[in-house]
């Protein structure tokens, strides 16, 4: 087993939810590789953390989503039965449906900070997070999916003018998870779907014309938005990942810019 497919196995691993043979193939790396064992330590610690101060923290979508699910009296199917880590990914859907209702639910918008953006910036950060918290919902998250940038950025030749960045950013614990188009602000842009542990990250971009803008910085209802234009393409990037984590996420994708 290579590293990167023990770093994807590794939320699994710790939730008990990987079948025997690959549950023993994660062990086995583990007791090889440092590396891999101090990301485990790391995601071990981030989850006692979690548990011990989740009073004090909005809980992720997933988390709620788990939530709701455990309330309406559903279960999730049993990781066990399932064989590929596509099929493992789909088993959150319907947590996350659940989730999403819950998002919608709660009521209008407050952004706490939205610095260097005027009214119209505002209602194009009104349709990115409704694009995100859509894309969240069963078949709407990509429409290419896939790890690697040389499936997903070809994905978008001939649909888009834009091309997207899609920088591999596996290594700095932010799969990629894949693409597909979407409608923000009266147009088709392209959004590119990234991974942090149980958190997911839309980026949009679509060209405009214009001066080059710093990042601006948007929260509403416990999603983070970054917003900047390089290179006459604006860019929006959306999670509920903490906004620190969001911030490092796009330090590193923004190195891809020329
Ligand atoms: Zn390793």
């Amino acid at each position: 087993m290579q590293c990167a497919e023990c770093r994807a196995l590794l939320d699994a691993y710790l939730d008990a939810a990987l079948p025997e043979g690959e549950r023993a193939a994660v062990r086995e790396h583990l007791a090889g590789c440092a590396e891999c064992s101090r990301e485990l330590a790391a995601l071990e610690r981030a989850s006692s953390l979690a548990q011990e101060h989740l009073v004090h923290y909005r809980a992720p979508d997933v988390l709620k989503a788990r939530i709701a699910s455990a309330i309406a009296g559903e279960r999730a199917e049993p990781a066990a039965g399932l064989s590929s880590p596509a099929a493992r990914s789909r088993r959150w859907w319907p947590l996350v449906a659940a989730g999403v209702l819950i998002a919608l639910s709660s009521s209008g918008l407050t952004y706490a900070v939205l610095r260097g953006a005027g009214g119209t910036a505002q209602m194009v950060a009104d349709e990115v997070l409704a694009s995100h918290i859509r894309s969240l919902m069963p078949g709407h998250l990509t429409d290419v999916q896939s790890t690697s940038e040389h499936n997903v950025k070809p994905w978008f030749n001939g649909r888009l003018d834009l091309s997207p960045a899609v920088p591999t950013l596996d290594s700095a614990g932010f799969p990629l998870v894949g693409g597909r188009l979407d409608y923000v602000d009266g147009r088709v842009v392209a959004a590119v779907v990234y991974g942090r542990r149980q958190h997911l990250i839309n980026v949009y971009s679509w060209p405009e014309q214009g001066p080059n803008e710093d990042e601006a910085t948007a929260s509403a209802r416990g999603y983070h938005m970054l917003h900047w234009r390089s290179n006459n393409v604006d860019y929006w990037v959306v999670s509920d990942l903490e906004s620190g984590e969001l911030a490092k996420f796009v330090a590193l994708y923004r190195r891809t810019e020329g």
